[in-house]
């Protein structure tokens, strides 16, 4: 071969093609042939009438009303006059933007005042503030785990993507994935781990699929134990558990335990936003080294002055929690009465499981269409295959009336989809 036809000249790849698109091309090709092409219904929420949204079908002006059931706005926090009132005297008093970083120019009053809040509501020494959940157990752990040489990651085999991304970003540290909430296996492996190195626990409280929970006070007694330090991530739990809606860990009293507790402002909260809070130190060290937190502009003035707000309110009015939890219990009965089968979690969360890729889909496309009630279809990567599901949230805005017609919905498609035997009668409660 001569030399030239072993590589192409430059001339040759010259306005070529580029490999990306081609790949690109191959790869959507074969996620559509798994049936894992995404495709979002649009949803417009209707602020004054949650949970009900408008659905905007293509070619047609108007939307069509639908209740929805898949909200991680839990407590209904983002439609509360005085949360959406606090956003727009935000924006009016500050601007529609933060205007740079944290650094530049981009930290207002109220981005203190939200972070004292959060402390406040940890019962910590400080509070730091991210552009979303997911940056902030993203930029906090791998900040963390290369901040000295051999740290070892002890990693809940079902944490969330945004904790892995961290974990494996961490560059020269080590990970060790325990099987999910299983202590014996986790303390197993923390005693194989050399003595002396830096470890770490990641784990959640509520792991928002199966809607279980881990026991906070074992695992840290097993940090204590290996002194390791423990990473915890509250996302579906704050506003929802504890006295003032701080979580499980504020419910079982060991808040004071956790090194590092981790949330949203986007789930209980309804608004947008990520935060760790921990001691002074900690915070301090990821205020200036964390770069997923120093290179970003700061959140808007608006997001924060809403976020400070909701977080006030839900502190304050621990009835909505209450209701919350009341329309849980409902929704069971009513579920439980009509035969539709569901997972039983410690949580607010109430899986309906299909075990069926395409009948999920196919499931919640009739619910849409037929019935006018929206619920995202769970399937694999989120869960494993075989392990398809519905996951609904019924909240505080769902009224009975709107229970007796989705579970009526739901009770005929599960029938007629054979996921409830025909043989099953209708027991009236
Ligand atoms: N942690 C968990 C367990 C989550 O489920 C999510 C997102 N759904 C996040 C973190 C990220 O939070 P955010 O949506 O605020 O980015």
């Amino acid at each position: 071969l001569t030399r030239s036809e072993e590589k192409p000249s430059v001339g040759a790849i010259k306005n070529a093609r580029h490999p990306f698109y081609e790949h690109c091309e191959e790869a959507l090709g074969r996620i559509k042939q798994q049936g894992r092409y995404r495709t979002f219904t649009p949803l417009a929420r209707q602020a004054e009438r949650f949970p009900l949204y408008e659905e905007y079908v293509a070619n047609m002006p108007e939307g069509r009303e639908v209740i929805v059931w898949s909200t991680n706005d839990y407590l209904g926090m983002g439609v509360v006059p005085e949360v959406q009132d606090a956003a727009i005297a935000a924006i009016r008093e500050h601007g529609a933007g933060a205007g740079g970083t944290r650094n530049i120019a981009g930290t207002s009053p109220l981005h203190n005042q939200l972070e004292a809040e959060l402390a406040a509501l940890h019962r910590k020494e400080a509070g730091l503030l991210f552009i979303s959940g997911y940056v902030s157990n993203q930029a906090s752990l791998q900040t963390i785990l290369m901040s000295m040489p051999g740290w070892i990651c002890f990693s809940d085999r079902l944490n969330h993507a945004s904790m892995i991304a961290g974990i494996k970003g961490a560059r020269g540290s080590q990970t060790v994935i325990f099987e999910h909430n299983d202590l014996q296996d986790l303390e197993a492996k923390l005693a194989a781990a050399p003595v002396d190195a830096p470890k770490l626990i990641a784990f959640e409280s509520v792991y928002s699929m199966d809607g279980d929970m881990s026991d906070i006070g074992a695992i840290c007694a097993l940090a204590r134990k290996y002194n390791a330090l423990t990473y915890l991530d509250e996302v579906h739990a704050v506003g929802l558990y504890g006295q003032e809606g701080g979580g499980v860990s504020q419910r079982d009293g060991v808040a004071d335990q956790v090194d590092i507790i981790e949330g949203t402002l986007a789930k209980g909260f309804g608004v947008h936003g990520g935060y760790i809070t921990a001691s002074a130190e900690i915070v301090d060290f990821l205020r200036s080294t964390a770069s997923g937190f120093i290179f970003t502009t700061a959140l808007p003035p608006s997001v924060v002055g809403a976020a400070l707000a909701s977080v006030r309110k839900v502190r304050a009015e621990s009835w909505r929690r209450e209701s919350l939890f009341e329309r849980v219990h409902t929704m069971r009965q009513r579920l439980r009465a009509a035969g539709v089968p569901f997972t039983m979690t410690p949580s607010h969360i109430v899986p309906i499981p299909i075990g069926d890729a395409e009948r999920c889909k196919r499931i919640c496309r009739r619910l849409l269409v037929e019935f006018g009630h929206y619920a995202t279809p769970i399937n694999y990567p989120t869960v494993p295959e075989g392990t398809e599901r519905l996951r609904l949230t019924p909240g505080p805005f769902h009224t009975d009336e709107m229970m007796d017609d989705m579970v009526r919905a739901l009770s005929l498609l599960l029938r007629e989809e054979g996921i409830i035997p025909e043989h099953v009668a209708h027991k009236a409660e």
